[in-house]
């Protein structure tokens, strides 16, 4: 009998992170790899991505554990994540984006940066038209469509939907994501012909919700073949040894840190 979480969720090519270090600093994606866009999802185990030590998004030593992806740190672009659905454009110099939990580009050799520890981190990459996003989707960014208009951004700059190429970082999966009322109220009337299977009853008042099905239903409706999404479904919270799970430390684990998931255009 099919596993009743996973068949939920079949759209999306679910293949193996490929960890770098030992014990990895980062993972790739093979999906990616293969595009040649150099990439990066961090673990807890690289350098400088615990509590956050200033206002740069990143140290020195970040920069040097995920210099071998091919990323620049120095023209990093990055926003303020507020649990919205706004996109921001990145140019040549990277930088401050401001309030934006979408960011596209064209420029390239500029790093897009989304932080996370249990939202999802999307890359997607149209490699014909060379444009780049990156999206940081909660449940809250997800009820307002982050990741759709993160698409809708890149296709102003020329991509096409379908030649989009998306990942979806490690993130919190249905086996550890409960949510009660607030949020299923929120995706109901958002995605009122959907939402009923994001989510499993759970105990009283409470659901699990499959934020990785919501993100990948969002991107087909907005045109992105589904073999073109690949999910590592790796859930932070079942694996506190290696990535950041908010969850986790809100529970009282030792965890506290973002991971940071990053793309530059060749
Ligand atoms: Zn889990």
């Amino acid at each position: 009998m099919a596993d009743p979480i996973r068949a939920r969720s079949t759209r999306a090519a679910a293949t193996p992170l490929v960890p770098h270090g030992e014990p990895p600093a980062y993972f790739t994606f093979s999906s990616l790899t293969a595009l040649g866009l150099p990439h990066a999802t961090t673990t807890r185990h690289c350098p400088g991505t615990g509590p956050q030590p200033g206002p740069a998004p990143f140290t020195a030593e970040t920069a040097r554990a995920l210099a071998p992806a091919g990323l620049d740190l120095a023209r990093v672009g990055f926003g303020r994540q507020v649990h919205q659905a706004s996109v921001a454009r990145v140019g040549e110099g990277g930088g401050f984006a401001g309030k934006a939990d979408g960011l596209v580009t064209t420029a390239r050799r500029v790093p897009l940066a989304i932080f996370a520890a249990d939202c999802l981190a999307l890359l997607l990459y149209d490699p014909e038209a060379a444009v780049l996003g990156a999206t940081h989707a909660g449940w809250r960014g997800t009820a307002r469509a982050v990741a759709p208009a993160t698409v809708a951004a890149m296709i102003a700059l020329g991509a096409r939907a379908e030649r989009i190429r998306v990942a979806i970082s490690p993130s919190i999966g249905p086996c550890c994501y409960e949510v009660d009322a607030p949020v299923i109220a929120a995706l109901s009337s958002a995605y009122p012909d959907a939402w009923e299977r994001w989510v499993t009853a759970g105990r009283s008042g409470h659901w699990m919700l499959d934020l990785w099905a919501a993100n990948e239903v969002q991107l087909e409706r907005a045109g992105v073949p589904g073999g073109h999404v690949e999910n590592a479904r790796r859930c932070t919270a079942c694996h506190p040894d290696e990535l950041y799970s908010y969850r986790k430390y809100s529970l009282g684990a030792d965890a506290k840190g973002r991971l940071a998931t990053l793309a530059a255009l060749p």
